[in-house]
């Protein structure tokens, strides 16, 4: 258990500051159609489809590359079917972007190594902050 949390302790939680980029068809062939769908073509996958429930000491990252995105000690169950999280990991492994593919204005969120889509963010989460990191959980791996 001590070389466990030792190896995890050396592992780079941070953005290194280099992108990752695929063509569309490396990507659709790393990550299979139904994780392409959420990842690269903003899809939703339908909730309570995903395997993460609020679960104890663990790290979760992009499905797509790889790096740190949530720690679970921040994750909470919001009650709609989605991996919520009240921040991530580290602010900058993470970016926003405006989304208006409905009526109302949404922000998604994106993995700042690889841009894919993970999900979106609200304002009605627990203090401090009071955010949502509403996540698709197929965007996830467990670290
Ligand atoms: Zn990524």
């Amino acid at each position: 258990m001590c070389i466990l949390f030792a190896l995890l302790a050396l592992v780079p939680f941070e953005w290194n500051g280099e992108k990752v980029s695929r063509s569309e068809e490396s990507w659709l062939e790393l990550l299979g159609s139904d994780r392409y769908a959420v990842m690269r073509e903003r899809r939703t996958e339908r909730a309570f489809s995903g395997k993460y429930r609020p679960l104890e000491g663990v790290i979760y990252s992009c499905a797509a590359c790889g790096l740190a995105l949530f720690d679970s000690k921040d994750q909470y169950n919001a009650g709609n079917g989605y991996p919520s999280f009240k921040r991530a990991i580290v602010k900058k492994n993470i970016y926003f972007a405006e989304d208006r593919s409905l009526s109302f204005k949404r922000y998604e969120v994106l993995c700042r190594c690889c841009d894919s889509h993970l999900g979106h963010v609200f304002k009605d989460g627990p203090p401090p902050k009071g955010l949502r990191f509403s996540i698709n959980s197929i965007t996830l791996n467990i670290r």
